[in-house]
């Protein structure tokens, strides 16, 4: 019988108390991915090539092969936002309706993105190591207040991060082509700039909050490296493949720019002995933006109410 709906994501289990009655009551059947990780294309199929109407998806890959394969869905739902492990072409040739948990992950990835921006500022992660190796050397930091941030990106997350940066009197530009919401920039105060250059050469931080399509595919490379001033640093909580790894390596090691924090990378994990990982200059997060209690619950509760509803 179709009525299986299988749940992906690890911390999806936190808020299972609340969110599996309300999918058991319209008699649903519930498949738990137990593997502890991602589950691969194979193990979807798997799961899924039958009697799963449907899906919520973490970052696990909905691939054109794999959708073909689910005989029985009808909808997905992503818990988070970023859609990008969906073949969502695929699923609109197929019929599958596709909802992201829009809004429910902003405040922690902003958060998250603040937070980075003082690690770097205040050389938090490489202070805190070399106490703990018995050194008490100091490095100068500088701070925020001030400072221009240039966001790339005024979706959810960026004006998130544009309003804590205004509260932290930074001074805060846009760069989005797509953005016209003229009343949040007047009311904060927040310059929005058309030519991504202008925002490249000019920022003391650049922050990413840009989904990653054809266009923004490696939009960080040699070419804005260049154009950034040696005491940038950047921050990207959105999406590795925004930035030209190798580039990232060449900017950081002769002193481009002043550093890097991220929260994503190309491939996640990143293999050990990645040479960026090797950098003083460079910081990497396991993708834990959205990884707090209050937006796990929320995109636990919200991938719940739109698949029931896109279901009905
Ligand atoms: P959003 O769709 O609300 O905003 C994206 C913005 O990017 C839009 O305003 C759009 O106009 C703009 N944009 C698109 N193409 C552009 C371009 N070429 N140049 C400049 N701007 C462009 O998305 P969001 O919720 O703000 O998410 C932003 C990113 O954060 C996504 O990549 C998402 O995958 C990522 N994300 C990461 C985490 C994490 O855990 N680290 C969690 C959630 C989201």
């Amino acid at each position: 019988m179709s009525n299986k709906i299988l749940i992906t994501p690890k911390s999806f289990k936190n808020y299972k108390h609340k969110a599996y009655p309300l999918i058991e009551a319209q008699g649903y059947e519930i498949i738990e991915n137990n593997l502890g990780r991602t589950m691969t294309e194979s193990e979807i199929i798997n799961y899924a090539k039958q009697g799963v109407v449907g899906i919520i998806i973490g970052v696990d890959p909905l691939s054109a092969t794999v959708l073909e394969q689910c005989k029985d869905l009808i909808a997905i739902s992503k818990y988070g936002v970023g859609m990008d492990n969906i073949d969502l072409k695929k699923a609109n040739d197929l019929g599958i309706k596709v909802k992201s948990a829009l809004g429910a992950n902003n405040i922690s990835v902003a958060e998250l993105a603040i937070s980075l921006m003082f690690s770097m500022a205040r050389n938090i992660p490489k202070n805190v190591t070399s106490v703990k190796n018995g050194s008490w050397d100091r490095v100068i930091g500088c701070e925020l207040t001030g400072k221009k941030l240039g966001l790339i990106g005024g979706g959810q997350i960026g004006k998130e991060v544009a309003k804590r940066a205004c509260g932290l009197e930074m001074s805060v530009t846009i760069y989005d082509p797509y953005f016209s919401d003229s009343e949040f920039l007047s009311k904060y105060q927040i310059t929005q700039c058309l030519n991504i250059n202008e925002i490249l050469s000019n920022s003391d931080f650049i922050s990413l909050h840009v989904p990653i399509t054809n266009e923004t595919k490696h939009m960080i490379n040699d070419h804005a490296f260049s154009l950034m001033k040696p005491s940038t640093i950047l921050i990207n909580t959105s999406r590795g493949e925004l930035v030209d790894e190798e580039a990232l390596y060449k900017a950081l090691s002769n002193a481009l720019i002043k550093g890097a924090a991220q929260d994503v990378f190309s491939s996640e994990p990143p293999p050990k002995d990645n040479k960026l990982l090797k950098l003083d200059n460079f910081i990497l997060t396991s993708h834990i933006g959205a990884f707090t209690n209050e937006a796990v619950e929320k995109m636990a509760m919200v991938s719940t109410h739109n698949l029931l509803e896109m279901l009905a």
